[in-house]
C-alpha cells in the first residue's frame, strides 16, 4: 500500500515513516504543502496522512484541493491542536479520520488499515479468498488455517491484489504500491514477489495477463 506522509516536523516525520515502512507500507514523505500537492499530482496513493500546520500551503487548503480532484482517497489528518473546532473543520473539509498529537504509532497503523478496508468497501477485519486469510492488523497470512511467513513486500503485494480482487494491476502500478521514493526496484522485482507468493500459496492464485499485469480473480 502506497502512502503519502505530509509532516513538517523532521523528527516526527522520520519516526512515523520508519514505523509505517516496518508495517509494510511504501511511504513517500514530504515536509510542506506544495511538495505534497506536486506528489499527489504525479503519483497514485492509497492513503494520505496529513499534518494540518504546514509551511507553504496549509494542510486544510491541501485537503480541499485533494477533495476537488480525488473524492475517494482516504485521508487521515494529524493535528497538534486538540480543539473540537479544528477536528470538525478537518472532517468537514473531507478528512476520513484524525489523530491528535502525540499519538501512538500502533493506533495510527490500526486506523490506516481501517480506512483502507472502508475505502475498498470491505467490512471484515480479515480478507478471505478460498483457503487464504489475510489479516492486515496482525500482518498475518494463513493458508487452510496454517500461518504462512512472508516478507513485508510479499504481504503488501498480496494485500493489494486481494483487496481489489478482480482488478488487473500493471507491473508499474504494483512497483509504485510496494516501493517508496529512492528505493531501488530491480526490473524483475514484482515477478520475483509473485513467484514466491505462488510457491507459498499455490500456483493458480495470482493470474498473469501477459503484457498487462496481475490479478487475483474474485473468489467463486
Ligand atoms: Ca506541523
Amino acid at each position: 500500500m502506497k502512502l503519502l506522509l505530509v509532516e513538517d516536523d523532521a523528527l516526527l516525520g522520520d519516526g512515523v515513516r520508519a514505523g509505517l515502512k516496518q508495517a509494510g507500507f511504501a511511504v513517500d514523505w514530504v515536509q510542506d504543502g506544495l511538495a505534497a500537492k506536486v506528489a499527489l499530482d504525479s503519483e497514485e496513493y492509497d492513503l494520505l496522512v496529513l499534518d494540518l500546520g504546514l509551511p507553504k500551503l496549509s494542510g486544510m487548503d491541501l485537503l480541499k484541493s485533494v477533495r476537488a480532484k480525488r473524492a475517494s482517497l482516504p485521508v487521515l489528518i494529524l493535528t497538534a491542536r486538540d480543539t473540537v473546532a479544528d477536528r470538525v473543520a478537518g472532517l468537514n473539509a473531507g478528512a476520513d479520520d484524525y489523530l491528535v498529537k502525540p499519538f501512538d504509532l500502533d493506533e495510527l497503523i490500526a486506523r490506516l488499515n481501517a480506512l483502507l478496508r472502508r475505502s475498498a468497501g470491505q467490512v471484515e477485519l480479515t480478507l478471505q479468498h478460498g483457503a487464504i486469510e489475510l489479516t492486515p492488523a496482525s500482518h498475518q497470512v494463513r493458508l487452510a488455517g496454517t500461518d504462512v511467513s512472508m516478507s513485508a513486500r510479499e504481504f503488501s503485494l498480496l494485500h493489494t491484489l486481494l483487496l481489489h480482487s478482480g482488478r488487473v494491476h500493471s507491473r508499474e502500478q504494483l512497483e509504485q504500491t510496494l516501493y517508496g521514493w529512492g528505493e531501488e526496484v530491480e526490473s524483475n522485482a514484482i515477478e520475483v514477489h509473485v513467484h514466491h507468493l505462488r510457491k507459498k500459496l499455490g500456483g493458480d492464485l495470482i493470474r498473469t495477463l501477459r503484457g498487462v499485469g496481475y490479478v487475483i480473480d474474485k473468489a467463486a
